[in-house]
């Protein structure tokens, strides 16, 4: 395998957001409960999407948060249950400038130069900008199983606003994992090796949501490995206590965190560079 074809990597915030403190470190308690309970929240935390360069194109991981989440929550969640539940469960903010195409143009990199996009999960604060990769024609990659959430039964109980996602004639790519002979990866359950050349690979990490992915990066020239986890983490200090959130299905988080560490294990220097990480471009560097 080799991992020469990445250079740069860059994260970027998309706004930020502010959540309940069980949804960080969860101690097992029902989602419902501290969702209409808590009274506290975290400090913002930023909503961070990752730029990298490869010799066949620029990729983009994650988009970040729409600005009509931030702006104007009140018609951008459903209404009724599931729109008490977001309001109880998070509070966004996305001042300008820190919109996905002004951050990629600040970065050098406009939207339109992308060769594509994966995202880690369908979550409102993940895929929330894939309409402008539409606008662009830029293909999204996402797992089979988080793609079929879309047209499910209830997305909105997964956390999924199939309603914008679906308008957003967006050219869906899913990807389905497929065994894999390298020795690093043989505690996951597949792999998705993006340009064939082992630098940019997706990797199945469910719990957070079914089809939740991680992608790792091989960035060659001695520079540590990175794994980008989206929402399987949100502190990766937390990892090695397999503390997860209470969103999601706890016991499937836990054995995806087992697989990360043992990730760890085979890949030394790899950092773990999580969706609402403060540390996270520091970690990336
Ligand atoms: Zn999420």
């Amino acid at each position: 395998m080799t991992s020469g074809g990445v250079g740069r990597v860059t994260v970027l915030s998309i706004g930020e957001v502010r959540l309940r403190p069980h949804n960080i470190a969860g101690s097992g308690t029902p989602m419902l409960w501290w969702t209409f309970t808590s009274r506290r929240w975290t400090e913002p935390l930023p909503v961070n999407v990752v730029l990298i360069e490869h010799d066949q194109g620029w990729v983009l991981w994650d988009t970040g948060q729409a600005p009509e989440s931030a702006d104007a929550p009140r018609t951008y969640f459903p209404r009724g249950f599931v729109g008490a539940v977001y309001a109880r469960q998070v509070d966004s903010t996305l001042t300008p400038g820190q919109g996905l195409g002004e951050q990629l143009e600040l970065a050098g990199v406009p939207l339109e130069r992308l060769a594509l996009a994966a995202v880690s999960h369908l979550h409102y604060d993940h895929a929330g900008n894939v309409g402008e990769l539409a606008a662009a024609g830029i293909p999204v990659l996402v797992s089979e199983a988080e793609h079929a959430l879309l047209t499910g039964r209830s997305p909105h109980m997964h956390g999924v606003l199939a309603e914008h996602l679906l308008a957003a004639g967006v050219r869906w790519r899913p990807v389905s994992f497929a065994p894999s002979d390298d020795p690093a990866l043989t505690d996951f359950d597949g792999a998705y090796d993006i340009f064939g050349d082992g630098a940019l690979t997706l990797l199945p990490t469910p719990g957070h949501t079914t089809g939740s992915m991680s992608l790792l990066v091989r960035r060659g020239g001695g520079r540590d490995p990175l794994l980008l986890v989206g929402d399987a983490t949100y502190d990766p200090s937390l990892i090695d206590r397999g503390v997860v959130p209470d969103v999601g299905d706890r016991k499937r988080q836990r054995e995806t965190l087992r697989r990360v560490v043992a990730l760890r294990d085979r890949l030394p220097g790899l950092r773990v560079i999580a969706g609402h990480d403060p540390r996270a471009a520091e970690s990336a560097a």
